[in-house]
């Protein structure tokens, strides 16, 4: 789930939907952009994410620029070093650095896990993110980004799989689909994206869309040499077509 900028943040007026219309009322759209794929590779039953906030947000930052076993090797090195959130707290930067070398960029993520715990701490007495539940999303999600080290993306990875909020982390791999069907603009970023198609995906759908979306831009809409004869969004995916048309060489 690599490829965020720590530095995304939200833009205050989310974009209107981008070219999600396509002919089609948005909602609809990616509706049926789900149940296709949802054909295709099932439902999921559910991601690696952590389910505990606080935990899920150190998990999150870890995923940073990394790919998954990295992550996975790295949050359990630090668990193993600091078993309790409060030893990890107390812990300096240097020592944490070490624990999660093998994910990369260490010192910066080091330093985004230990500002967020001081701030979680300070502002609530203790380790813990429920106070997130009952603030409106945007509310929720602009305390989250105001995290340093902490992007759109890790914001709602952590209301969509920790608290069960309708946000959509969008990651390279569905910003990149989302162009290729003309959901959003050539030109949206990781957040903009994000924000723009968040409000039209149907209730109940946006982790099963996110977590297929993410496969399929694994599997099959490549970033290079994308198998669109055995995409199951094919018929409405308008740069899709346009490639299929084009004369084949021999
Ligand atoms: S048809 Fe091609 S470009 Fe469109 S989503 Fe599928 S693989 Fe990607």
């Amino acid at each position: 789930m690599g490829g965020e900028s720590p530095r995304a943040r939200p833009r205050r007026k989310q974009a209107a939907g981008g070219g999600a219309g396509r002919g089609k009322d948005p909602g609809q759209r990616l509706a049926d952009i789900s149940r296709r794929l949802c054909a295709r590779f099932g439902r999921p039953a559910g991601c690696a994410h952590e389910k505990d906030p606080v935990r899920n947000l150190i998990l999150t930052i870890l995923s940073q620029n990394t790919n998954d076993g990295n992550r996975d090797r790295s949050f359990s090195s630090l668990m193993r070093r600091f078993p309790s959130l409060s030893l990890l707290a107390r812990a300096n930067s240097l020592e944490v650095e070490e624990a999660i070398r093998v994910g990369g960029l260490a010192r910066a993520k080091a330093k985004a896990i230990l500002s967020a715990l001081a701030r979680v701490k300070g502002e609530n007495g203790e380790f813990s993110l429920e106070f997130l539940r009952e603030k409106p999303l945007s509310d929720a999600r602009d305390w989250l980004t105001s995290l340093p080290g902490v992007g759109v993306k890790t914001a709602n990875i952590l209301l969509l799989f920790s608290f069960g909020r309708k946000a959509f982390p969008v990651d390279t791999h569905i910003l990149r689909v989302a162009r290729r069907l003309g959901l959003v603009p050539a030109s949206a970023d990781l957040a903009r994206a994000a924000l723009s198609l968040e409000p039209h995906i149907p209730g109940g759908e946006h982790a099963s869309l996110h977590l297929n979306m993410i496969r399929l831009g694994r599997e099959i809409c490549r970033p290079r040499n994308p198998r669109h004869e055995e995409c199951p969004l094919l018929p409405i995916c308008p740069e899709g077509l346009r490639e299929m048309r084009k004369p084949r060489r021999t």
